[in-house]
């Protein structure tokens, strides 16, 4: 797992649009931080400048204290999760897992993909699922799936913007204890998006919460909710 830091960060969107406002961060290896606050703070603005999606117009982020601001997205060794999970339609659970592993630039071979999905299935509580296809599963096999897609890389930085947001509440509960499980198993460092009090209360080390771009607070969720 990789520490990332976070200097001055700055988006500022159409010249005016100042979405995230230089902001500082430090994540230590394996930690689990989630970024809590209400729509339009800039929370998924944050997590698209740490995945390289979008190029933040001042500040720095660093990996293990290597500079990756300008790096592409395929060289910065994180997984992704979005919120609307949108797996490949028309192929198998095994394939869709396997993408990340075909489309790298290092080649694997047919045996160490069988292996890795193999791997990722019983992570996510899945075996035997290999030769499904994405319409004959549930919402939270979905999900896991997903899931299963961005790890598959061994990523050292695992992103999820909202990943639970889509499912009602009974899985949304499951696939907390489901994801903080999966995360202290690999030990990877997480940056978790959400709205929802609760969810970033339960399943994180640290919380920031996001008001206006700014970092209003950051501190253990006792810290941040339990206060005088
Ligand atoms: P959150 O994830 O907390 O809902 P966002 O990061 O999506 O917040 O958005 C922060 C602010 O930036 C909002 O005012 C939003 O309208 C604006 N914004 C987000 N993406 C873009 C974009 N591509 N172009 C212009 N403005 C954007
Ligand atoms: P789904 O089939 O809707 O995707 P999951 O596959 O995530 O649900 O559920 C895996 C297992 O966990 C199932 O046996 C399911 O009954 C159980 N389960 C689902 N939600 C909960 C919950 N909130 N508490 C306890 N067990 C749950």
């Amino acid at each position: 797992p990789k520490h990332l830091e976070l200097h001055g960060l700055t988006k500022v969107y159409d010249g005016s649009v100042r979405a995230v406002d230089d902001v500082d961060l430090s994540v230590r290896e394996g930690e689990f931080v989630t970024l809590v606050g209400p729509s339009g703070c800039g929370k998924s603005t944050t997590l698209r400048m740490l995945a390289g999606f979008v190029e933040p117009t001042e500040g720095t982020v660093e990996m293990n204290f290597t500079d990756i601001t300008q790096a592409p997205p395929d060289k910065r060794d994180v997984g992704m999760v979005f919120q609307s999970i949108a797996l490949f339609p028309h192929m198998s659970v095994k394939e869709n897992i396997a993408y990340g592993m075909r489309v790298a630039d290092k080649s694997f071979t047919e045996s160490e993909v069988d292996e890795r999905v193999t791997e990722m299935l019983e992570l996510i509580e899945m075996p035997g699922y290999e030769d499904r296809m994405p319409e004959q599963l549930s919402g939270g096999q979905s999900q896991r799936v997903g899931l299963a897609r961005a790890l598959a890389l061994e990523p050292e930085m695992l992103l999820l913007d909202e990943p639970l947001s889509a499912l009602d509440e009974k899985l949304r509960e499951h696939m907390q204890t489901e994801l903080t499980r999966i995360q202290r198993e690999l030990g990877v460092t997480t940056v978790f998006v959400t709205h929802n009090q609760e969810e970033a209360m339960t399943m994180s080390d640290r919380i920031v919460v996001m008001n206006d771009g700014n970092f209003e607070q950051i501190g253990t969720p006792e810290a941040v909710y339990n206060q005088p």
